[in-house]
């Protein structure tokens, strides 16, 4: 340490020694200080350091006296890294601040290599110098200490504080400190979310405040036995009630911290909110049981099939294959199928497999466990994937159809038996009418000669006699005509062709030119489509009913329409008219053979005309019907296929 220099001389050798001495002490003291001084002068410039110093500073006392401080010797930067200025030396702080400062903090940057290296921390305390009875200083003293290691540890403790509170924020799971009287003590956004109270609100309660009250001391169970060490975390789920009254269901994991003697300080809880997985967990519980109620109480026999066998079947199906649920599990699908029916699935069930289809369905025949007997079965099949699509198993849903097919069956044959008689009988009418053509012609011919040459030997009576038997003898003819060709229409029909209804109207209207002259009849038609059918028998339906409108007409003048409309496949055609119209109870009536509503005096026929028109709509696949309105005519409706 530098001498100090006497402020002021004084002649008396004796006070200077006294002086001189106590200097000495002083510098001894000073010097075998731990701490590093540095005495200012007046004008802040370094009057004299100490040895501490000049260890902590690297710089010799030459080096440092007259300099304004040690800040201006060495790279010094302040707490937060920044370059320190002159202004803040902590001389130049105490001067302005008028007080001794103590514990103001100067990173010495020390160079390493010419790279800036590791940074000295000191700390630094300042006093003045004063004399008691003067106002002023003459002088600063300053203390430094080496407090690196000390920065450095409270540094690493800022930024794991740091750290943790961006852990504690950004956590994914809802986090919490709570206290030992239960109340949260510090809770992270996630747990306010999870939880949905704000923060500040959820501070001070406790987590059984707001617990469900069915979950309301789970976490008490098991408290003692954390607190006890046996456990090192508790684990549960359990449900708390949001602010807004909603469930919330929480994974719950917590831990407890202690200090270093192992007392309790804090509970750390992490909360998870797993709700969307309780739910996902209780709709897959409840469609388990809804499929499993199905499965068992379903009226159609269901299966799961994995490789060709059935893994799990219900009562219905052991019930329809005459098998108990064991006797069934366990058994190929072709091991109880009929042996003609075995394979018929194959081919469907490989496109499945192959996602060219979704879903196959098949009648086939299999055989009864119990009797041996054949049941026939409607069986929808389909795949199960797993998420990847690997097939898992099929599903088969079986429909006893045996009574189905019984009844199909035996109304085939009836129907069979039907067409069978139906083509006698028609054979039958047909022989019967053209034979019988031949002697009623005779019994006609004669009966003619007969008048011609005995005309004269007959009285009147006789006369009379013989117009009548002419008379039958003629209708009978028309009877036997109109009755062959009825039966013609199954007999002699020609395969169908397209045919264009109007053309058809056109020879039917050539036909009835004579009647619709004579009647003075107008006739109108729309453009007509074209249909599968037979030509002449569609000329034929339409003459027949064209005639009837002419025949059957009022004192008005015949207006006849032939209508048409579209309907799904096939075409409804009208045939209108304004004549005298049908009562409604003789709908049906007109359409049978020989029915007619008028005797023959009225208007002639033979009341053929219409049956033929329904036998000829009926060979077409349509149907035929009237609706009118006597008095003021009558619309006959039919339909055709499209051609
Ligand atoms: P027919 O014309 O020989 O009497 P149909 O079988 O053609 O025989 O007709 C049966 C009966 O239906 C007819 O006698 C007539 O009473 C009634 N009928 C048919 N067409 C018409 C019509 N356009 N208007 C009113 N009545 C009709």
């Amino acid at each position: 340490m530098g001498k100090l220099k006497p402020v002021k001389s004084t002649a008396e050798t004796s006070a200077f020694e006294l002086l001189r001495e106590s200097e000495e002490r002083f510098r001894a003291v000073v010097d075998s200080a731990n701490e590093g001084m540095l005495v200012y002068d007046r004008s802040l410039n370094i009057v004299s350091a100490n040895r501490a110093a000049e260890r902590i500073l690297g710089l010799s006392s030459g080096e440092l006296l007259g300099k304004p401080g040690f800040t201006s010797l060495l790279p010094c930067i302040r707490d937060d890294g920044t370059p320190l200025g002159p202004e803040e030396r902590p001389t130049r702080v105490t001067v302005r601040a008028g007080r001794p400062q103590s514990g103001i903090r100067v990173g010495i940057r020390r160079m390493q290599g010419g790279a800036s290296g590791a940074v000295q921390w000191l700390s630094v305390n300042t006093a003045f110098l004063r004399r008691d009875d003067q106002a002023g200083h003459y002088g600063l003293v300053s203390t430094i200490s080496d407090v690196t290691a000390q920065h450095d540890a409270e540094a690493r403790l800022r930024e794991s504080e740091a750290r943790f509170r961006r852990t504690f924020e950004l956590a994914g799971s809802g986090m919490a400190h709570i206290n030992l009287d239960r109340r949260f003590l510090r809770v992270n956004r996630r747990l306010c979310e999870i939880l949905g109270y704000p923060e500040d609100e959820l501070l001070g309660l406790t987590g059984r405040q707001i617990s469900h009250p069915d979950d309301l001391d789970i976490i008490n169970e098991q408290r003692p036995r954390l607190y006890s060490g046996e456990l090192d975390a508790v684990r549960l789920e359990k449900r708390y009630v949001k602010k807004d009254r909603s469930i919330v269901w929480v994974k719950f994991t917590m831990t407890v911290e202690r200090d270093f003697e192992g007392n309790p300080l804090y509970e750390i809880a992490v909360y998870d909110d797993i709700t969307a997985q309780r739910d996902a967990e209780e709709r897959l519980r409840e469609s388990e049981a809804r499929f499993r109620q199905t499965f068992e109480l379903a009226a159609s026999g269901i299966s799961h099939v994995k490789d060709g066998r059935f893994i799990r079947v219900n009562k219905s199906l052991c019930e329809i294959l005459g098998y108990s649920e064991k006797e069934l599990l366990g058994k190929t699908v072709k091991e109880v199928s009929h042996p003609d029916d075995r394979n018929v699935t194959d081919a469907e069930r490989a496109r499945i497999r192959a996602g060219e289809i979704e879903q196959a369905r098949f009648e086939k025949r299999y055989v009864r466990g119990d009797d041996a007997s054949v049941v026939w079965v409607d069986v929808a099949i389909a795949l199960v994937r797993d998420v990847f699509g690997t097939p898992l198993y099929e599903i088969a849903v079986f429909d006893d159809i045996t009574e189905r097919k019984q009844a199909e069956a035996a109304l085939r044959e009836a129907h069979e038996e039907l067409k069978r008689s139906n083509a006698e009988l028609e054979q039958f009418a047909y022989v019967a009418s053209h034979d019988l053509q031949e002697p009623l012609r005779m019994v006609a011919s004669y009966t003619q000669l007969l008048g011609r040459r005995y005309d004269a030997k007959f009285d009147a009576d006789g006369r009379e006699f013989m117009s009548y038997i002419v008379d039958g003898a003629t209708r009978m003819k028309q009877l036997i005509e109109d009755l062959l060709a009825y039966s013609r229409v199954g007999t002699k029909g020609q395969d169908f062709r397209p045919v264009a209804v109007e053309a058809a109207l056109r020879k039917a209207l050539f036909n009835l030119r004579v009647s619709i002259e004579e009647a003075g009849a107008v006739v109108t038609y729309d453009p007509l489509p074209t249909v599968a059918g037979d030509e002449a028998q569609v000329v034929q339906l339409l003459q027949n009913l064209i005639g009837n409108a002419l025949k059957f007409r009022s004192a008005s003048v015949p207006r006849i329409h032939v209508g048409v409309s579209e309907m799904n496949s096939e075409y409804q055609i009208e045939v209108r008219d304004n004549g005298i119209g049908i009562e409604p109870q003789y709908y049906e009536r007109i359409f049978m053979v020989f029915q007619r509503l008028h005797n023959k005096g009225e208007y002639p026929g033979t009341g053929i005309g219409l049956a033929i028109c329904k036998k000829v709509v009926e060979r077409h696949g349509g149907r035929i019907w009237v609706e009118s309105r006597p008095g003021e005519g009558s619309s006959f409706y039919f339909t055709l296929r499209r051609g």
